[in-house]
């Protein structure tokens, strides 16, 4: 028999998701060192040194359940940001969120809408849960189209709306002002999941507080993670801020221990190392200048990012990742977001910056 078959069809339609391939599998695949990974946006910084120690102090008591109310950490973030506890809902990486969000609200049958070009897992949430997913055109510049997706979202059966700001693999940012039309537009029975994974790394000019905006629509849940500027991607932690009744449901679907201990002790020291932070977001300011520069250099077209990585279009994108890993290179490609001319890097520390920028010089010398 084909075990295949004993999943619900709507199962079997997910595609994987496609990880960033890691160091220690392209250095066995081609016996080389000096590998440099620009493929999943972790911070190239490493992690903060405040989060070691607090995670040092935490392994002690491993062999004790974490506290399944994440209180130390709740605490932490209701501090930042004015919310409740029972406005907070941890995730195991702000991926758990949105599949808390789906699960707790969503049934076979209700509609779902993103936008294309936005970040895979919106699609996975979606369909894991045996619902539909309307994916709404970008706009020219590859940004969330949100008149249109306001439009989609009105078209019947729609129960959820997923925005990226900014978005993944696009960079591309949406403005409050956007942003505020499309809530006030969008029925309060719909929810919005407005995913801020990369929200540390925006410019000055361009942050917002959505947090706020949290008191005149109860249907917005905001997701963040500390697996980007945080430094702490392998840990997986991620938090959701919503209203109390949304916080009370996606608690109710969440695995009891979903964020480890050592985890918990970690978010709590990096929300509070303000210089970690701070060096991580000058950091990627330095180093997308290096990156945008270079890549206008070798005449290749970018879309112009807030996040820490860029798109950058390049014929032939498939053999080009594949020559820049023989140069030891890692960059992601993206054609599973029908992006296939287009390859993205995350950006690095200024030598891995250099070293990816001198790599793709030379495939391209070799094309010629
Ligand atoms: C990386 C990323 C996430 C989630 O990462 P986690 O490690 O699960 O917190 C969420 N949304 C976007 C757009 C991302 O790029």
């Amino acid at each position: 028999m084909n075990y295949t078959e004993l999943a619900p069809a709507y199962i079997r339609a997910i595609a994987p998701y496609q990880p960033g391939k890691p160091i220690a599998e392209l250095e066995r695949e081609l016996g080389i060192s000096g590998i440099v990974k620009l493929a999943s946006n972790e911070n190239p910084l490493g992690v903060s040194p405040a989060a070691v120690a607090a995670m040092q102090e935490a392994i002690k008591t491993i062999a004790l359940y974490p506290d399944g109310n994440g209180f130390e950490l709740k605490d932490a973030l209701v501090k930042r940001y004015g919310v409740t506890h029972a406005n907070v809902t941890l995730g195991n990486g702000s991926n758990d969120l949105l599949e808390l969000a789906a699960r707790a609200f969503l049934q076979l049958g209700d509609k779902v809408v993103y936008s294309d070009h936005a970040f895979a897992v919106y699609a996975l949430a979606t369909q894991a849960v045996g619902a539909t997913g309307i994916s709404v055109k970008a706009t020219a510049d590859y940004g969330h189209d949100l008149p249109a997706m306001l439009d989609a979202a009105k078209s019947g059966k729609v129960k959820m709306v997923f925005i990226a700001n900014p978005n993944n693999p696009t960079g591309t940012f949406l403005s409050p002002d956007e942003l505020l039309t499309f809530l006030r537009g969008l029925p309060p029975e719909m929810l919005v999941v407005l995913d801020e994974a990369y929200n540390e790394y925006l410019p000055e000019d361009k942050r917002y507080d959505s947090v706020s905006w949290l008191k005149e629509f109860p249907n917005l849940i905001i997701s963040r993670t500390f697996s980007k500027a945080y430094g702490l991607a392998g840990l997986r932690v991620g938090y959701a801020l919503a209203h109390t009744e949304v916080t009370d449901m996606m608690n109710r679907v969440r695995q009891p221990f979903n964020v480890n201990s050592v985890a918990q002790a970690a978010a709590v020291a990096v929300l509070h190392d303000a210089d970690f932070v701070k060096k991580t977001f000058e950091l990627n300011q330095r180093g997308m200048l290096q990156i945008t520069d270079g890549l206008t250099k070798l005449g290749l077209k970018y879309i112009p990012s807030f996040g820490n990585f860029v798109a950058f279009r390049i014929g032939n994108a498939t053999a080009m990742y594949r020559r820049l890993l023989e140069l030891g290179v890692i960059v992601r490609p993206i054609a599973n977001y029908e992006m296939p001319d287009w390859l993205r890097v995350s950006i690095g520390l200024e030598t891995e910056n250099a070293k990816f920028l001198s790599a793709l010089k030379q495939a391209i010398g070799e094309r010629k």
